[in-house]
């Protein structure tokens, strides 16, 4: 999956919503989080994002890991 991280608090620009071919990332209130389980790994949103706050699971920097978590239980509760 990809992951949203902190960047998108406060910014919130969506422009990933517009390239993601599943419909994946949602509104999550302060920021933008991909469903890990509808995510296909396309790689359309991590480009677009203005103040680059979206990474594959496996590239998210080492201060940002909660945000995987995060996601995950989102979209868990919902
Ligand atoms: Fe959507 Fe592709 Fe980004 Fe996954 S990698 S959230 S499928 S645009």
């Amino acid at each position: 999956t990809y992951v949203v991280t902190s960047p998108c608090v406060g910014t919130k620009d969506k422009s990933c919503v517009d390239v993601c071919p599943v419909d994946c990332i949602h509104d999550g209130g302060e920021q933008m989080l991909i469903d890990p389980v509808e995510c296909i790994d396309c790689g359309a949103c991590e480009p677009v994002c203005p103040v680059d706050a979206i990474f594959a699971e496996q590239e998210v920097p080492a201060g940002e890991r909660g945000a995987i978590e995060a996601a995950r239980a989102f979209f868990d509760d919902g």
